[in-house]
């Protein structure tokens, strides 16, 4: 049965355009998904083309929308890829460049270069680390692509948007220029701490004031969809970076809340409430939302490699046919055998920083069968973002209470209890695994008066799965790690 009131998200992802029909239980009643195509132009490139993100966004709008009464929907909310780099006309809506995707690594070397001379002042204001991934670089660069960039820059001819501001654009019919905090606090260009662009900053980057969006609160009315597009003007009023916005989704809006995204690689955040800690293990500090005119803060990091480990064993070693059945192949036996894998296939991230190292898998007998390889697997990507997770609570001086999980590699069980087991905390994973779109609905939904209050969305009925650390396994989860310990510190 569906119910209006609904909100509306778009998840404007990297590989696809989706969007999401949320009902005030916080239910997905509609979804559509479009597919975009990847351009990788050279080596270390990665662009999309700003106006097939546009029709294949509006394409999956339409689809959810379909004999939906649009009096029946409040609002829209948006979540988005970050950093993606896009610069179009004010006069025309034309895009100057192709999207500049946040894998692309052409701007390696303007970091390099500026990180000799700058890394404290950036580190400082934006929380960031001077590197390809984030967009001011990558701005910059599109401006030197012709003579006349800056100049008209400079005069406001020429908009600087990250995809959730490129939309916004489109769908207000060009009549808003805006994006939120916490995808500003993306760009190189945003100081977290005054909440406000870094007029030094974009000095030194070489980039005009007068191309960069407003920066609005996450959750606020910031604009309205042309009613050609929704069949009334709808206002669109939440917006948020999906990591952000997967934080939101998953209710963690206390500081201490920690969410783990256990994909390819893991995206790990943790609330840190109004105060935003630096981080001793090169971590980012990171808005996580801004409401009301008061920010949230985040630490972020990642594990380079989970799911991905398991893709090794599939496609290259070819132990298992499927992705899951590495959780049946890990069950086959008691333990891991002595065998430790050291997860390290496109080198180690935070906290132990070491991206020239390599993979291993030590403590090889006679005796070694597959079930133990995989469940070494397991436990590496368990004990990795239990790494992760132990520095950020040094960081910001507080204890998880609970950790919440979501992405495809969440749905193995065995991973989820060794999770509780090595971090010694209660994991959660939510039946609705939609969270990054719950997230932007959630926003949306609130300044909208959908929801009256967080305290609200912690009432919507949840069906969470919870492991809770196994007591009888304390010795034995002991062992794993001093195992883990002793054979990291001989590939360190
Ligand atoms: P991404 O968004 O990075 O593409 P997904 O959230 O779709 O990732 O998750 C896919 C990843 O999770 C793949 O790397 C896959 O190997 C891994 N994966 C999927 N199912 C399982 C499972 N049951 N156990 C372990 N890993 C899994």
């Amino acid at each position: 049965m569906k119910h209006a009131p609904y909100v509306l998200a778009l998840d404007a992802g990297t590989s696809s355009s989706r969007a999401l029909l949320f009902d005030a239980h916080g239910q997905a009643v509609a979804t559509a998904q479009s597919e975009f195509t990847q351009y990788f132009p050279r080596e270390g490139w990665v662009e999309h083309d700003p106006e097939e993100i546009w029709t294949t966004q509006l394409q999956a709008l339409m689809s959810v929308m379909d004999g939906v009464n649009p009096h029946d929907v409040a609002a829209v909310g948006i979540t988005n890829q970050r950093e993606t780099t896009v610069v179009w006309e004010r006069a025309t809506g034309r895009p100057v460049y192709p999207a500049i995707v946040w894998q692309d690594k052409r701007t390696a070397g303007d970091c390099a270069e500026m990180d000799r001379h700058h890394s404290q002042l950036f580190r400082q204001r934006t929380g960031l680390l001077l590197d390809p991934y984030f967009s001011g670089t990558k701005l910059a660069w599109i401006l030197r692509q012709h003579p006349d960039h800056h100049a008209r820059a400079q005069s406001g001819e020429l908009l600087f948007g990250t995809i959730d501001t490129w939309l916004i654009w489109k769908l207000t019919g060009g009549a808003v220029h805006a994006t939120d905090a916490s995808n500003a606090s993306r760009t190189l260009m945003f100081d977290i701490h005054r909440g406000q662009w870094d007029t030094e900053l974009l000095g030194i980057l070489g980039i005009p004031l007068a191309m960069l969006p407003e920066v609005c609160d996450s959750s606020a009315i910031i604009g309205h969809t042309l009613p050609e597009y929704t069949g009334r003007s709808i206002p669109i009023a939440g917006v948020a970076g999906d990591q952000q916005a997967a934080l939101f989704g998953q209710l963690c809006t206390a500081p201490g809340m920690v969410k783990n995204t256990y994909g390819t690689g893991c995206f790990c955040m943790m609330n840190t409430g109004t105060e935003a800690h630096t981080s001793t293990h090169r971590l980012l500090t990171t808005v996580a939302w801004r409401m009301q005119g008061i920010t949230t803060y985040a630490l972020e990091g990642g594990v380079f490699v989970a799911g991905a480990l398991i893709q090794w064993l599939r496609d290259q070693m070819g132990l298992i046919q499927t992705a899951p059945e590495i959780e049946e192949l890990a069950l086959s036996v008691a333990d891991n055998g002595g065998i430790t894998f050291i997860p390290a296939l496109s080198g180690l991230g935070a906290p132990y920083w070491r991206p020239d190292a390599t993979g291993a898998i030590m403590g090889i007998t006679r005796g070694t069968q597959a079930g133990h390889i995989a469940r070494a697997a397991l436990e590496a990507i368990a004990l990795s973002s239990a790494a992760l997770i132990e520095a950020m609570q040094v960081d910001s001086h507080m204890k998880i209470p609970l950790l919440k999980v979501d992405g495809g590699a969440s749905r193995n069980n065995l991973l989820m209890q060794l999770q509780a087991d090595m971090l010694d905390t209660p994991v959660a994973r939510p039946t609705q695994t939609e969270t990054t779109a719950m997230g932007a609905a959630f926003l949306a939904g609130l300044a909208t008066g959908v929801w009256g209050s967080t305290e609200d969305l912690q009432k919507l009925k949840r069906d969470d799965h919870i492991f809770y650390p196994r007591a009888a396994e304390l010795s034995g989860r002991a062992q794993i790690r001093r195992q883990w310990d002793q054979n990291m510190r001989r590939i360190l």
